[in-house]
This record gives structure tokens, sequence and C-alpha cells, in this order.
């Protein structure tokens, strides 16, 4: 029998694995998947009030809150929010990253995305995945047995191409475990979103929140289901996550999909 699945998820900012990935995740986890979840920046930009250096503390403190959720170690590198690059030190550390955790699976975003942390965390894998088997890059650690497969989270960015959904899930039946996840962002979900999208008040009591993060959840997420849910399939599910596989990584082979992307539906 194969050894479990290992999942590492590379995003850019402290949040960004639970929400574009959180049903995998859990589907993962069910089936005793390891998971790592990384964010690439510190998250010290996304807040209007706070100060960065109190700022990236807290934010540290909420991934890793949300990374015991799934019971996995969730960190938040160094690099600064709001100013990454693919630069050679981000993409050693992501060389340096899959050497040492040697996952099976990456997640990732497209190098297409309205943010440029995102796109430069895309940038950067994909510059990586070929390096990551090279022992006179970044050496010192031990090389791979073979390359991870590499897939991106689901966005719904056109320009210059629109994301092509390999694996779909209905992720819904982990609503609450993604949402418990997504709680434990307070600083984002409570403060900096609603102010950034100009959204209003928000309610603060904690059952008030919870049910307002809920909505907006589900309302970020529905156009998902709109977009890659074939009708051949059913009735459309509330949590669609979509994942394209990259070109530039380890191969998926037709055994290892199953144990990649559990539960999800193929359009191949
Ligand atoms: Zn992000």
């Amino acid at each position: 029998m194969d050894r479990a699945s290992r999942v590492l998820v590379l995003g850019a900012h402290p949040d960004d694995a639970e929400f574009f990935a959180g049903g995998l995740l859990h589907e993962h986890k069910k089936r005793g998947s390891e998971i790592q979840l990384v964010s690439v920046t510190n998250g010290q930009s996304g807040h209007h009030e706070m100060s960065s250096d109190a700022l990236v503390a807290r934010r540290r403190a909420e991934a890793q809150q949300a990374g015991s959720v799934l019971g996995c170690p969730y960190v938040c590198w160094d690099f600064p929010d709001g100013y990454l690059e693919p630069s050679i030190a981000v993409r050693e550390a992501i060389i340096r990253q899959i050497r040492a955790f040697e996952p099976d699976l990456v997640l990732t975003h497209r190098p297409w995305d309205y943010h440029p942390d995102h796109r430069a965390v895309g940038q950067a894998v994909q510059d990586a995945s070929y390096m990551v088997m090279v022992p006179k890059v970044a050496p010192g650690y031990r090389i791979p047995s073979r390359e991870p497969v590499v897939a991106y989270m689901v966005d719904l960015f056109t320009r210059p191409s629109a994301f092509r959904a390999d694996f779909t899930l209905d992720a819904t039946e982990h609503l609450e475990g993604i949402l418990r996840m997504l709680q434990c962002h307070r600083s984002q979900f409570a403060e900096w979103i609603p102010w950034i999208e100009r959204l209003g008040p928000v309610p603060t009591a904690p059952g008030e929140w919870s049910s307002w993060l809920k909505d907006f959840f589900l309302e970020r997420t529905a156009a998902r289901a709109q977009r890659f849910w074939s009708r051949d399939w059913g009735p459309s599910p509330t949590i669609v996550e979509a994942y394209e596989v990259s070109e530039y990584a380890g191969r998926l082979s037709p055994e290892r999909q199953a144990g990649l992307f559990p539960a999800c539906r193929s359009s191949s």
C-alpha cells in the first residue's frame, strides 16, 4: 500500500490555505495525510490600525491556532507582506521546505491573480519545481525521491488564461471545519477585510460574528460552484473547491490521483 500522502500548502498570507483549500485539507486529514501549512509572507500589511510588528505576532498566533484545528503546523515566514517578489531567496526557501518535508502534493496560487504576493508565490513555486531536484542548487538537503505534484488553488481570474479545474471537490461537509479555521483569523475577518472592502459594521458578539463570517464565506465562494461544478454531476453544492495541476512540476499518474485529490471529481 502507498504511504499516507504528504501535503504542503504554500500560500501568500496566513488564511489563504483554509480560504481556498480548507475542504481538501480536511479530506486529507480524514485520511491521515501529513499536512504542513505555510504563509510565505509574515502578514504585516493586513491591517489599518495595528503596527506591523504587533500584527506579525498576532497573525502568527492566529495561523498557529488555525493549524491546530487541522492538527498540523501552520508557519508564517518572514518575507514582508505586500512586498513579495519571486526572488532567489524566496525560491531557495521553497526548495528547502520541499526537500525537508518531501510533500507528494504542493498547493499554491496561480502566477495570475489580483494580489502581487499571490502571483509571486505561484511564480516562485514554479521556479522551484525543477530546481528542487538539482543538488547543487540550495545544497545541504536530501533530494526527494520524486518531484511533488503542484496544483493551483481555485481563483476566478481570466487574464491571461482562465483557471482550468482538473479536480473539483464538493467541500460542503467540511464547511464547519473551514469556518473554525477562518474564525481563528479575527484580525482579518473581523477587522481588516471589512475595512478594506468597506463592508460596513461587523457584529462583535462571538455568535453573531461567526454567523456573519459564514455568510461572508458563502457569498465569496458561491461563484466557484457556478463556474466549476458541472450540471452533469447533479445539483450545485454549497462549497466547491477546484484544483489545476501545474505542468511544471511532478507528473500526476492515474494511480496517484485518488490519493492526492480524494473525493474530488476529475474533469478528464
Ligand atoms: Zn492572500
